[in-house]
C-alpha cells in the first residue's frame, strides 16, 4: 500500500477526541439554545438551567455541593486561580506566605508558584522519589507553621503516577495549610471524591476526558479563602467572571458522566493494554525500561526510556507510520529541553532524551497496540545504528 497504512492515536494524555455523544449533547447549546445564561427571558433561562444541571451533575460526581464548583476556561486557568488566589488571601488573613508544590507539577502550577516566589512568597519545590510518588513523610519534612498552600497533582501527566492525596492533604492540614490538587489527568480515570480525599481545591479540564478544549473546572471547598482572578460581571458565584460557556459546561458534564459509566471496564482494559505496551517494548528491545514501573499508575499510561535514541526522532519516525505519541508533556515537546518530570525522579539527562510517552484511551484497540509494537523495534534499531556512541555506551541492538 502506498502512503500511510494506519492512523493510531496514542497521546490521550495530551488531549482526547471529543466523544460523539458529547458533541450531540453540546450542539443544541450552540444553535437553538444560545441564550446568555444571565439573561432573564426564556432563551437565557434555558441556558441557565442547562448550566446549573451540568454543575450539579459534576459536583455530585466529585462529592461537592453545586456552589463549590465553578466553570473556568481551562485546566491552566483553574491551576492559576487556585495557586495565586488562595495563597494571596491566606497570606493576607493569616500571614502564611510559604507555598509548597511538587517538582513534577504541570507548568500551569509550577510557573504560577514561581511567580508567587517573585512576589513576596517563599516557595518550596518538593521532589518526588524515584518511584514517581510524593511521599507524605517527605511532605511533612517541608510543611511549616507559615505554609498557606500545598499543591500536589492527583496523577502525573507524563509518567501517570497516582499520588497519595489523602495522606498528603492530612499532612498539610496538620500544619493548618490548605491543600490543592491538579486533577486534570485523574478525573474520571480513578476514584475522585473531595471528601474522601479531604482536599480544599481541585482543578479539572474537559479535553482530557473526551470533552472539548477550552472548558475547565475548579472545586473550592466552602469557605476556602479565594478572590477571583477574572473580575467583571460576577458570574460563577462572583468567583470567575465571564459569560459562561454553556455548551462547554454541558459537554463537560456529559463527558464525565460517560467516564464514570464505563470506568470499571475501561480501567481494566486500559491497564491490560498499558502493560502490553510496556512489556512488549521492554521484552523485545534491549536497553529499554519503564519509568515508575512499580508505582500505581493511570490506566493506559506508559513512559518508556529507550537508550541511545532521541525521543523526537522516534516520535517523527512513528508519525511517518501513522502513530501519534509524545516525548513528554505536549507543551514542552516543542522544546528540546529534557522533561522536568523525568529529571525530578532522578532520570539522567541523556536518558530523559530517549523518553517516549505512550498514553492509550477509549478508542485504542488491541490491534493498535500490536501495530505499535511491530513498528517500534526497527525504528529503534535504525536510530541506534546511526548513533556512533550507542554501541560504546550501551552495547548491541535489538533482542532477537
Ligand atoms: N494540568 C495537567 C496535569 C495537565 O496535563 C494539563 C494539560 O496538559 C493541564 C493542567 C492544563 O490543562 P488545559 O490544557 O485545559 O489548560
Amino acid at each position: 500500500m502506498i502512503g500511510m497504512e494506519r492512523s493510531v492515536y496514542m497521546d490521550y494524555a495530551a488531549t482526547t477526541p471529543v466523544d460523539e455523544r458529547v458533541v450531540d449533547a453540546m450542539l443544541p447549546y450552540m444553535s437553538e439554545h444560545y441564550g446568555n445564561p444571565s439573561s432573564l427571558y426564556t432563551l437565557g433561562r434555558e441556558g441557565y438551567r442547562a448550566l446549573e444541571a451540568a454543575r450539579e451533575s459534576i459536583a455530585a460526581t466529585i462529592g461537592a455541593a453545586p456552589n463549590e464548583f465553578i466553570f473556568t476556561g481551562c485546566g491552566t486557568e483553574s491551576d492559576n486561580a487556585a495557586v495565586v488566589c488562595i495563597s494571596q488571601v491566606v497570606a493576607e488573613r493569616k500571614n502564611r506566605r510559604h507555598v509548597v508544590v511538587s517538582a513534577f507539577e504541570h507548568h500551569a502550577v509550577l510557573r504560577t508558584a514561581e511567580w508567587l516566589a517573585k512576589n513576596d512568597f517563599e516557595l518550596t519545590v518538593l521532589k518526588p522519589r524515584e518511584d514517581g510518588i510524593i511521599h507524605a513523610e517527605d511532605l511533612a519534612g517541608v510543611v511549616r507553621d507559615d505554609t498557606g498552600l500545598v499543591s500536589v497533582m492527583a496523577a502525573n501527566n507524563e509518567i501517570g503516577t497516582i499520588q497519595p492525596l489523602k495522606d498528603l492533604a492530612d499532612v498539610a492540614h496538620a500544619k493548618g495549610a490548605l491543600f490543592h490538587t491538579d486533577a486534570v489527568q485523574a478525573l474520571g480515570k480513578i476514584p475522585f471524591d473531595v471528601n474522601d480525599l479531604g482536599i480544599d481545591a481541585a482543578s479539572f479540564s474537559a479535553h482530557k476526558m473526551y470533552g472539548p478544549k477550552g472548558v475547565g473546572g475548579l472545586y473550592l471547598r466552602k469557605n476556602t479563602p479565594f478572590r477571583p482572578l477574572l473580575m467583571g460581571g460576577g458570574q460563577e458565584f462572583k468567583k470567575r467572571s465571564g459569560t459562561q460557556n454553556v455548551a462547554g459546561a454541558v459537554a463537560f458534564a456529559k463527558a464525565l458522566e460517560l467516564m464514570i459509566e464505563t470506568h470499571a471496564e475501561e480501567a481494566e482494559r486500559l491497564t491490560r493494554l498499558r502493560d502490553r505496551v510496556a512489556d512488549g517494548v521492554t521484552g523485545t528491545i534491549v536497553n529499554t525500561r519503564l519509568n515508575a514501573s512499580g508505582s500505581p499508575r493511570l490506566p493506559g499510561y506508559s513512559n518508556l526510556i529507550i537508550l541511545g535514541c532521541e525521543g523526537e526522532a522516534m516520535l517523527l519516525q512513528l508519525d511517518n507510520k501513522g502513530i501519534a505519541v509524545s516525548t513528554g508533556s505536549a507543551c514542552s515537546s516543542s522544546s528540546l529541553e529534557p522533561s522536568h518530570v523525568l529529571l525530578s525522579i532522578g532520570c539522567p539527562v541523556e536518558e530523559a532524551h530517549g523518553s517516549l510517552r505512550v498514553t492509550l484511551g477509549r478508542f485504542t484497540t488491541d490491534e493498535d497496540v500490536e501495530y505499535f509494537l511491530e513498528v517500534l523495534p526497527p525504528i529503534v534499531e535504525r536510530l541506534r545504528s546511526m548513533n556512533p556512541l550507542y554501541d560504546r555506551m550501551y552495547g548491541s541492538g535489538v533482542k532477537a
